[in-house]
C-alpha cells in the first residue's frame, strides 16, 4: 500500500493556502487511498524566533484543526513530531550525507534568512538545516508520497536526493518519496499582495484568510482583495496575479477550472463576491468541528497519544537500520 506522509507548521494560525494547497486532499484523498500520517512539525517552529507558549498553544490548535476538517484517526495517523525521537535521531545521520552547500541553495532558506537579518536578528542554525529535518520526518516513515503545496517541492526534491546518496553510499535503506501537488490552487497568493504566498507566518493579517475567521471577516478580506486597474476577468497569472488568485480559490473550492470560470464573470465585483461566499462555505463545518473538538480536549490528547505511539512504532526500524548502515 502507499505510504504518505505530510506534515504542518505551528508557526501561526492555518490559512486558506493550508487548506486547498494541502489539507484538503488529505482529508478527501490520502486518507482513504493510502496508509498515511499527517503531523504538526513543531521542532520547525523552533527556527525563527518563537514563544515557547505560543508554540505549544498553536500545536495543538493546528492538530485540532486537522481532525476538524475531516482527518479520522481511524483512517491514518495525527501526531506531533516532536512526541516521536526518531526525527531528530534521523536528522543527525542525515546531516552527515547532505552538504551546507545544498542547504544554502534553497530558495525558502535564502528568503526567510533574509527576512531575518533585515529584521536585526540573527539567522538560527537549525533554519539552514530545516530541509534535512523534513527528510527525516519523511524517509524515517518510508513515505512514497508527500501532498503538498508548490512551495515545499523543493524540500522533497532534497529529501530523494538525500535518500538516493544514502542508499547508494551506505546501502538500501531508504524509500524515495515523490511530491505531489494539486492541480488547482497549488499556491494560493496572500489577498493584499499577490506576488507572494499566503503564509500564516506574514505579520499582517489582512491579505490571508485563516480558517477560524469569521465569515464576515472573510468576505471583508476577499472584497478588499488587490486586483489590477483593468475590467475584464481574464486568467492570467502573471499578467493578472489577484484575479487569477481569485479565479484559482474560486475552482478550487467550487470544484471548478479558474479558466472556464473566467468566462462566467463580468465584473471583479461579483467574481470577489462568489469567492467570499465559496470560502465562507468551504469553511464552515471545518470551524464548526472545531467548536465541538474544543469542547473536548482529551479526545485531541488521546488522538495525539495513540498517533504517537503508532508513528514511533513505524519509524524505529528504519532509523535503527539507518544507524546500523552509517557505522554506528
Ligand atoms: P506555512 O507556514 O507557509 O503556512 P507549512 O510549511 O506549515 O506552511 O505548510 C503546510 C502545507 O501547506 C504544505 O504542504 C505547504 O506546501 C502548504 N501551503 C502553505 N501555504 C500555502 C499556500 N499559500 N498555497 C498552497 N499551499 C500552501
Amino acid at each position: 500500500m502507499t505510504r504518505v506522509f505530510s506534515g504542518i507548521k505551528p508557526t501561526g494560525h492555518l490559512t486558506l493556502g493550508n487548506y486547498l494547497g494541502a489539507m484538503r486532499r488529505w482529508v478527501d484523498v490520502d486518507q482513504h487511498r493510502s496508509d498515511a500520517l499527517f503531523c504538526v512539525v513543531d521542532l520547525h517552529a523552533l527556527t525563527v524566533d518563537h514563544d515557547p507558549a505560543r508554540v505549544r498553544r498553536l500545536s495543538r490548535q493546528a492538530a485540532t484543526l486537522l481532525l476538524a476538517a475531516g482527518l479520522d484517526p481511524q483512517l491514518c495517523t495525527v501526531f506531533v513530531q516532536s512526541h516521536v525521537d526518531e526525527h531528530a535521531r534521523l536528522s543527525y545521520v542525515l546531516e552527515c550525507v547532505a552538504t551546507d552547500g545544498e542547504m544554502r541553495r534553497m530558495i525558502q532558506y535564502k528568503e526567510k534568512a533574509a527576512q531575518e537579518r533585515e529584521r536585526g536578528g540573527s539567522v538560527r542554525l537549525s533554519l539552514l538545516t530545516y530541509p534535512v529535518l523534513m527528510a527525516a520526518d519523511i524517509l524515517a516513515y518510508s513515505a512514497d508520497e508527500v501532498p503538498v503545496g508548490d512551495d515545499q517541492t523543493q524540500h522533497v526534491e532534497l529529501t530523494r536526493d538525500l535518500a538516493l546518496r544514502f542508499n547508494q553510499r551506505y546501502g538500501h535503506t531508504f524509500v524515495v518519496p515523490k511530491a505531489t501537488t494539486p492541480q488547482v490552487a497549488a499556491r494560493v497568493m496572500n489577498l493584499q499582495e499577490p506576488a507572494s504566498k499566503m503564509g500564516k507566518s506574514e505579520d499582517s493579517g489582512s491579505g490571508i484568510v485563516y480558517l477560524l475567521d469569521e465569515p464576515d471577516v472573510v468576505r471583508k478580506k476577499v472584497m478588499r482583495a488587490v486586483t489590477d486597474s483593468g475590467q475584464e476577468v481574464v486568467y492570467d497569472r502573471e499578467g493578472r496575479p489577484g484575479i487569477a488568485n481569485l479565479l484559482e480559490i474560486l475552482a478550487a473550492c467550487t470544484g471548478g477550472n479558474p479558466e472556464a470560470l473566467s468566462g462566467v464573470y463580468e465584473s471583479y465585483g461579483s467574481l470577489k463576491k462568489d469567492t467570499a461566499e465559496a470560502v465562507v462555505e468551504i469553511l464552515k463545518p471545518v470551524q464548526a468541528r472545531h467548536k465541538e473538538l474544543c469542547a473536548d480536549p482529551g479526545y485531541v490528547e488521546g488522538v495525539l497519544r495513540d498517533g504517537a505511539e503508532k508513528a514511533r512504532a513505524m519509524a524505529r526500524p528504519t532509523v535503527d537500520t539507518a544507524y546500523r548502515a552509517i557505522g554506528l
